[in-house]
């Protein structure tokens, strides 16, 4: 993701800030989402006693299986349930959407315009037009149109909800929030003097040399990043590189590339201060001005920094960041993602700008970003898995502040409050293997705070029954000073299940044929036509031959066909595509594993699933893997292994992301659990509870919702 939006965002902030108008209602409910809280490993924890809450709570009220989304992928899901229509009329298929105009990708929540044209000063690029950022949603949210209707609604945390569309609710955004740098899932950094040092999409690895010339104080300096400086100027260099690649001296356009990055950089110097004059170590960090210390595996406090960006420093923008100490010798400090600065975001991080800032205030700096959870820094192994509960477990605390602050604000205006946890999720995914004898990925033993790590989910559900706990006895004090009872419930997006074989779709399609790759060409990272500089695809460019080829798949649980008229090579007539769907359909629901396991439960199109204005944009059919089965990222992003060489499409999934749900939604369908015994008109599903509250509010659901209140 390019970081040039956070400063348009900037420059379009300037003069804005809502007045949140919180009235006053009678009516109070409360939604706890819970992301992939997962209706049968809930109940078998209520029934060992492991959750006093939930068992509560279940005892005196209404549990049951939700109907997740096609595909139940948490963005998908949440925008199900804050639109309460199928993805049909709010258009969000999945966490990478493909990019028609190319067969590249491109983020599904939020998407940029082009900058309209630039005005060059003081060695500055200005961006006169466009250049937005803005959400992709095509269906109101429920806060918009019960705030417009007087409802005082609080949404702390909702995922698929950035940059957050103007709204007087206050609201802050989670998944899908970058951190300073545009990393989607933050970007976080190891320094240490025992790395091989590199950078990928989440992280930066930094190897230090550390001075220890004094016995008692060690010293390492480096740099913190920050975003790039998008606004600089560098036509000459852009030129003199553009011609060095019409000439073919690519070692001379790399050089010159290079050359930009380096000009483009921002930073601040951090010094790392190792102090051996007790019996443990300390270390003390100095960022800019700022200092923090830590004790060997404790983390400083926030630290503030900031980055220099415009005409010489006059518009700063800053961040936070804080620094975990994991080691002395080796010297190893692990670094939080560098924070959009709540008190002067640089982008709005939630309605009214300001209430970010109220929030910060209130409860100190905080994660801005959206899934704060350290995943993808285990993933990439900067993190051990004890280091990577333990950085959850701080987001969790950090939740926690947030749910006091809150229902203080909802507890005066009444009123809907939704809260969202998404530590659950992160942990089942990335801990699965830990419980998971059957897993690919298997790790030595180990503990943190004295629970085995094949026990870490059951803590993890521990915590949320805690927060609950705090929720409800909360609710209780409310009620008995005074008013209308408070409706509770408790919902997640979808369940979990483990996730132990991959399948590379697209290797699939090139042995069955519906991929056809250009002669010499066995594997690529992406099916893309190369851009030209404005960003233009080039015809006949990138390594299929798209003239052969029906079908590709880029997404977690799509296939698309090459369509002629929508993609920009397509040869599948409107006429033959029904017929090209079903034979593909057979196909996949035919294969099976090594032992005979189906890989796929259901295969279903784009008709059978979608319905509204937005469905001409779906992938043409919706794979519903079995238990245990899920597409890989190779597939994702439209790669093609290699691997159907040898006949293989299916590989085992070794990596730490070991639990998923990206499945039929039948087999991980999420959890609902109302205060009180109702009793529910239907089956529900995630669009229900959204009409729900429309219902229990009195306020008329925008025209085309699909949901029906439950009671
Ligand atoms: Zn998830």
């Amino acid at each position: 993701m390019k970081t040039g939006f956070l400063i348009l965002g900037a420059l379009a902030l300037a003069g804005c800030g809502g007045e949140a108008a919180p009235a006053h209602s009678d009516t109070r409910v409360v939604v706890f989402g819970v992301d992939g809280l997962d209706p049968e490993m809930l109940q078998e924890r209520i029934a060992a006693g492991m959750l006093p809450n939930f068992a509560k709570l279940a005892a005196a009220g209404t549990l049951a299986p939700l109907q997740t989304s096609w595909p139940p992928q948490s963005p998908v899901a949440w925008s199900n349930f804050i639109c309460g229509t199928n993805p049909g009329k709010h258009g969000l298929y999945d966490f990478i959407h493909v990019d028609r105009r190319s067969y590249g990708i491109k983020t599904s929540m939020s998407e940029s315009d082009p900058i309209g044209f630039e005005l060059p000063l003081f060695g500055y690029k200005i961006p006169l037009s466009g250049g937005a950022s803005r959400l992709t949603r095509a269906f109101p949210a429920f806060w918009e149109v019960m705030a417009d209707a007087g409802v005082p609604v609080y949404v702390h945390r909702m995922p698929a909800n950035f940059p957050p569309a103007p709204t007087t609710a206050i609201t802050y955004p989670d998944m899908g929030t970058p951190d300073l740098v545009g990393a989607a899932s933050g970007k976080a950094y190891l320094w240490s003097e025992d790395v091989t040092p590199g950078s990928g999409e989440s992280y930066y690895k930094k190897r230090v040399t550390v001075s220890r010339g004094s016995q008692t104080l060690w010293k390492a300096f480096d740099r913190v990043q920050g975003p790039d400086d998008t606004l600089k100027n560098l036509s000459g260099l852009e030129h003199e590189r553009d011609e060095a690649l019409k000439s073919g001296d690519m070692g001379g356009a790399n050089r010159i590339g290079k050359e930009i990055e380096r000009a483009r950089e921002t930073y601040e110097v951090v010094e790392f201060n190792v102090d051996r004059t007790g019996a443990e170590p300390q270390l003390a960090v100095k960022l800019g001005d700022a200092w923090g210390v830590a004790g060997l595996g404790e983390w400083t406090e926030w630290m503030p920094v900031e980055f220099g960006m415009l005409w010489g420093g006059l518009m700063p923008i800053s961040g936070w960041t804080r620094f975990r100490f994991v080691s002395a010798e080796p010297f190893e400090v692990y670094g939080a993602p560098v924070q959009i600065d709540p008190f002067a975001p640089v982008t709005p991080v939630s309605t009214p700008d300001d209430a970010a800032a109220d929030l910060a205030a209130a409860i100190g700096p905080y994660y801005t970003q959206g899934f704060p959870d350290a995943y993808k820094a285990y993933k990439a192994e900067l993190l051990d898995t004890a280091a990577f509960v333990e950085q959850s477990d701080t987001v969790m605390e950090e939740r926690g502040r947030m749910l006091d602050y809150a229902l203080g604000q909802w507890g005066a205006s009444g009123g809907l409050l939704f809260f969202y946890v998404g530590s659950l999720d992160m942990r089942c995914h990335m801990l699965w293997h830990s419980a998971d004898a059957a897993h690919p990925h298997q790790e030595p033993p180990g503990e943190y705070d004295g629970v085995p790590y094949a026990q870490q989910i059951d803590r993890v559900y521990r915590q949320v029954d805690d927060m609950l706990g705090v929720l409800m006895a909360r609710i209780e004090e409310l009620e008995r000073a005074g008013g209308a009872p408070v409706e509770l419930m408790v919902m997640s997006d979808h369940g979990f299940a483990p996730f132990r074989r991959k399948m590379h779709v697209n290797d699939w399609l090139v042995q069955e044929g519906y991929l056809v790759l250009k002669p010499g060409t066995t594997s690529f990272e992406m099916c893309a036509l190369e851009l030209d500089r404005h960003g233009e695809p080039i015809p006949g460019t990138g390594p299929v031959d798209w003239s052969k080829s029906r079908a590709y798949a880029v997404g977690f649980n799509g296939i698309i066909l090459n369509r002629a008229g929508r993609e920009p090579a397509g040869i599948v007539t409107d006429a033959q595509a029904a017929a090209l769907q079903e034979e593909i359909r057979a196909k996949l629901l035919a294969l099976r594993d090594t032992d005979g396991t189906a890989v796929l439960t259901r295969v279903l199109t784009a008709a059978e699933v979608f319905q509204g204005d937005q469905a001409q944009f779906a992938p043409d059919l919706q794979l519903g893997f079995n238990v245990g089965y899920g597409a890989s990222d190779e597939c994702a992003i439209g790669g093609v292994t290699g691997d159907w060489q040898q006949g293989a499409y299916l590989v085992d999934n070794d990596s730490r992301w070991s639990g998923s749900h990206l499945m039929d939604p039948e087999l991980v369908r999420g959890t609902l659990l109302v205060r009180g015994k109702v009793s529910l008109s239907k089956d529900p599903a995630l669009e229900d509870i959204t009409a729900t509250l429309y219902s229990r509010f009195g306020v008329a659901p925008p025209e085309g919702i699909d949901g029906k209140p439950l009671f």
